[in-house]
């Protein structure tokens, strides 16, 4: 199937401007008209548009359909959990008691608000296992920095000066940024032929002054990291903590507890996982979750509850301090919990197996035309290299702008950085195996098209109304205005 869109060449607003064209059409005034005085009256605005109301409404509403989202389609971007998010939760963090509230009210006024964040907090304890959460980082890489801070002042406290923090090649850019960030230095742990760390290298490096690994699991391989618990029992055999990114918690949902792996530290997505949309920097949480004995460290204020009333606790001198404004991107917050409460312990465990089932359908579709450079068994994503497009002269990149021609938003490409041209495809759980099979019919043509007719790869996307781009020039020096022959 190829996608056919009406697509229209989206001029500028100031070129459907015609003199004398307006969209409102304002009743006579029935009071005698005022000359007003010249500086108050607004000036003329040059080329100010002149359009009729369809026209207004066409031109936006075709701009905002140049965007693709998940609401459109299949979005396959591995390590970013594009599902689609159920529209009731939306309505449910709309509802006023939620929206109408100021955070510098009372905490009596707010008492539904603040059990919406302790539920919430319970109820990530429980389906990771660790002791607290708290909710309050605003993204993923800010729940890394949170997380890294409370181990940073954890050492502090034992007296202890660690500098560094070890980090498979295999993670996530934000890892190494968030360990930077935190004052560690960081050093790379590289995997073994199985996707996994090695472990034979990782106990070369542990030692005294080590304070953590960050360890993504199941890694941006998709692969779960089996020996997490040897890893652990390695690191804390030196006084060191495993902190894991839980970014990928969408595999493993109902399914395991993160405590059970030996993790001391964990963080995870809501905005992947919990039902909230994200991409283009809209607002997400990363909350943190922790054993008790770091309990004193995590941020300020916390939600705690007494005597039946909820209240937020400053009390707590071993805090990191706050970490953000208020408490977290609340609305985001509410949209986890209501999802979390509608599907139920079967309906989250489900979500976990669906998606490892719908990844590994694609993967056994595709495996035979596209390299899977590592055989393990993967769960809700895998990457493929490039290995078999380089005997055709093609690219991922060409793979990935071709996938546009047939209505699919690419995957993630390049990354990650160990596996050579990587497409990495993670098509979550909300994907019906009609989309599937679309999406495995599209990729199979590509590959086709690859070996026989290259050139139509090269130069996709044909249907977009901007065709391949100088990536780096678009970045540097994007043309902001439509370009008619
Ligand atoms: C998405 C992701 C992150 C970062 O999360 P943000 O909310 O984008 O900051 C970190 N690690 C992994 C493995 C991820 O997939």
């Amino acid at each position: 199937m190829k996608a056919k869109f009406l697509a229209y060449e989206e001029p500028l607003i100031f070129e459907i401007s015609d003199e004398g064209k307006f969209a409102i059409n304002l009743p006579e005034p029935d009071v005698p008209e005022e000359d007003l005085p010249d500086e108050i009256k607004r000036q003329d605005i040059p080329d100010f548009p002149q359009v009729s109301e369809t026209e207004i409404v066409r031109h936006f509403t075709r701009l905002s359909q140049l965007n693709y989202c998940v609401d459109k389609g299949f979005y396959p971007l591995g390590s970013c959990t594009m599902k689609y998010n159920p529209k009731i939760n939306e309505k449910i963090a709309g509802l006023e008691g939620f929206t109408d509230i100021h955070p510098l009210y009372p905490e009596d006024y707010v008492q539904g608000s603040l059990e919406v964040i302790y539920n919430l907090e319970k109820f990530l304890c429980e389906i990771t296992g660790m002791d607290r959460f708290t909710a309050a980082p605003l993204a993923g890489a800010h729940g890394e920095l949170t997380g890294m801070l409370i181990i940073r002042a954890y050492h502090i406290s034992k007296g202890e000066e660690r500098k560094k923090v070890l980090i498979p090649d295999s993670a996530h850019g934000t890892n190494p940024a968030s360990a930077h960030l935190s004052g560690w230095v960081v050093e790379e742990i590289p995997s073994n032929d199985y996707g996994t760390v090695d472990i034979e290298k990782l106990k070369e490096r542990v030692d005294e002054t080590v304070s953590a690994l960050m360890l993504t699991n199941p890694n941006t391989l998709g692969i779960f990291e089996k020996d997490i618990k040897l890893i652990a029992e390695i690191l804390h055999s030196k006084g060191a903590l495993l902190y894991m990114d839980g970014a990928n918690l969408n595999a493993l949902v109902g399914i395991a507890k993160v405590r059970d792996m030996g993790v001391d530290v964990v963080h995870t997505n809501l905005h992947k996982t919990f039902s909230t949309p994200h991409g283009g920097g809209g607002p997400g949480a990363g909350p943190v979750g922790v054993k008790e004995f770091l309990e004193p460290f995590l941020p300020v204020p916390r939600v705690e509850k007494n005597d039946g009333k909820y209240f937020f606790n400053w009390d707590k001198p071993k805090s990191i301090g706050r970490i953000c404004g208020f408490y977290g991107n609340f609305l985001v917050l509410v949209k986890a919990l209501a999802y979390i409460l509608s599907l139920g312990y079967e309906g989250l465990r489900d979500t976990a197996k669906r998606a490892a089932l719908n990844a590994n359908y694609i993967r056994k579709k595709l495996e035979g035309l596209y390299h899977v450079p590592y055989k393990s068994p993967t769960l809700h994503e895998f990457v493929c290299s490039d290995k078999n497009l380089q005997g055709f002269s093609v690219t991922t990149l060409d793979v990935a702008k071709r996938l546009i021609d047939y209505g699919f938003h690419p995957p993630t490409i390049y990354f990650p950085l160990i596996v050579h041209g990587a497409l990495m495809i993670e098509p979550t759980e909300t994907e019906s195996k009609r989309d599937l099979d679309l999406f495995v019919s599209a990729m199979i043509e590509i590959y086709k098209e690859a070996k026989e007719n290259s050139e139509v790869l090269k130069s996709a996307p044909h249907i977009t109304p901007v065709g391949r781009l100088d990536e780096v020039l678009a970045a540097k020096k994007p043309v902001l205005r439509w370009n008619r022959k």
